[in-house]
């Protein structure tokens, strides 16, 4: 990552990726963190409820990808399939508009579902694309594609810091009516984003020998058929979406099966080597490690919003700080703190002592469980009435920052460097696959917030009788996935060496 500070001359291309992808963030993180504070205000369902739903959808959001991905590289290419997400993303805002506008009323609930129907679809084929046209810009040993990556990071977070700010101060301002103002922004970054990809495709993506990248490929059957597809995906993510909230859980099983079915394609084939065996299982390992980062870590959006919304003292100079707004400290500290811990790499590495992947994924996790620690400090002994202050909050998102750079980049270069080249795209999956599974499992715990008044939730027999109660159960989860992967390291780290 040091080469990100010095590297020049990277293609034009990716400064149009990098501007796509920001404003492509912009309304995905800046609707989210609005999102369950709309739920609850406006659309009046309770905080389990809403947490629920959240946790339902974002998981689609990540379990789309695996189809986008798809048809992409057999049918649309990657071009097509970014000019159709982003299209249909842009509308899944609009309709969140009129949602926000009708809300309260049995039509703002049906806006609702198909506006966020659109949403999931449209990410499906923007975001596994959008990523993976980043590397095509490059030769494959071009030294320079994981600068490029670390540069596209940087977009996503500013998209994601600038956005949620945006949103926060626009949408939640206490009045229920004001929530559609930050759909409306997010549908207009949207348009930006997309409009701007379209305008710079033709003359800004080519390989360095100047190959157009992203065009239909040349074996695709059809273009026409394959939208044929696209209500018959907004059926099934509805369906699933309404079906899980509301009376049978199913996408968690639908998770697991899919991960089922794609390790058994894996490993039952037989031109793997022994040792193209031993990575598949590394990947898999950390994969189900990642599940318990992001389960934990996207409590931000949900409950830590609840908690930043009621329980916390959000003034500073006269001016209550809106509760959503408080998110993207996270976009923050990533862009702020992640030319530091490239520096600090490479440090070790010139010292021969730079932590190997599975380590600082550990690490990563540490840090998770170490922010939640910091909040139980915060809630400890909580009279009531009395608001906590907000420095509690800010400690966490730094730490669970620094967590994120340790895990995040790190575990997705892993992947792409473990994975056998036949299998690299369904290995990627599985990682797609882990962040569905850690999102519905963060909207799963964030239903488990404690609220006076109502019986204490129960987890396993574990009583959550208070903040410091439901907090500690991140803090325990997080120190004991941290622990396993501390001690499983050395493992790991032959078993990612095996000879071929
Ligand atoms: N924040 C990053 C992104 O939006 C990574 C998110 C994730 O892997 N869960 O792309």
């Amino acid at each position: 990552m040091e080469q990100t500070l010095k590297a020049e001359g990277h293609p034009k291309g990716l400064y149009l990726l990098f501007a796509t992808e920001m404003w492509e963030r912009f309304s995905y993180y800046g609707m989210r963190a609005v999102l369950v504070l709309f739920l609850t205000k406006a659309m009046l369902m309770d905080k389990a409820f809403a947490s629920k739903f959240y946790g339902g959808y974002t998981s689609l959001i990540y379990l789309t990808p695996l189809i986008g991905g798809y048809i992409s590289d057999r049918y649309w290419g990657n071009r097509r399939s970014i000019l159709v997400g982003g299209i249909l993303m842009a509308v899944g805002q609009f309709i969140l508009f009129a949602a926000g506008s009708a809300y309260g009323t049995p039509l703002g609930q049906g806006l609702l579902y198909l506006g966020l129907g659109g949403m999931i679809i449209g990410n499906g084929f923007f975001k596994p694309n959008i990523s993976s046209m980043v590397g095509t810009l490059y030769t494959s040993t071009d030294k320079r594609r994981d600068a490029a990556y670390t540069i596209f990071y940087m977009g996503i977070n500013l998209g994601s810091f600038i956005g949620n700010t945006i949103t926060s101060l626009i949408g939640d301002t206490g009045r229920p009516e004001d929530f559609r103002w930050a759909f409306l922004a997010c549908g207009i970054a949207m348009v930006l984003g997309t409009g701007l990809f379209q305008w710079g495709k033709n003359k800004y993506l080519h390989t360095p020998e100047g190959e157009q990248v992203g065009n239909t490929p040349i074996s695709s059957p059809g273009v026409k058929g394959v939208f044929a597809i696209l209500p018959v995906m907004l059926a099934l993510a509805l369906g699933f979406l309404w079906l899980d909230t509301t009376t049978l859980p199913v996408i968690m099983p639908l998770l697991i099966l899919s991960a089922l079915g794609i390790a058994a394609l894996i490993l039952l084939d037989k031109s793997l080597t022994a040792g193209d065996r031993q990575r598949v299982y590394v990947i898999f390992t950390v994969a189900f490690f990642v599940v318990f980062f992001w389960a934990a870590f996207e409590q931000a959006p949900a409950s830590l919003t609840f908690f930043a919304d009621e329980q916390m003292d959000r003034t500073i100079f006269n001016y209550t700080l809106p509760a959503s707004i408080f998110q993207n400290l996270n976009a923050f500290f990533i862009v702020t703190c992640a030319p530091l811990m490239a520096l600090l790499w490479t440090a070790l590495g010139k010292r021969g002592q730079e932590p190997p992947s599975p380590m600082k994924m550990a690490i990563g996790l540490a840090l998770l469980a170490l922010g939640y620690l910091v909040m139980c400090f915060g809630v400890n002994d909580l009279q009531p009435g009395v608001k906590v202050s907000m420095f509690f909050l800010v400690g966490l998102y730094f730490l669970h920052s620094i967590g994120e750079l340790c895990l995040s980049p790190i575990g997705l270069s892993l992947v792409n460097k473990l994975a056998p080249l036949k299998f690299s795209s369904l290995l990627m999956a599985v990682w797609f696959l882990a962040n569905a599974a850690a999102n519905y499992l963060a909207g799963f715990m964030s239903s488990l917030y404690p609220e006076a008044g109502k019986p204490a939730p129960q987890l396993f027999g574990y009583e959550i009788t208070d903040l410091y109660s439901f907090f500690m159960v991140f803090v325990f989860a997080g120190a004991v996935a941290s622990l396993i992967l501390f001690l499983v390291n050395r493992k790991l780290v032959k078993m990612m060496n095996a000879p071929a």
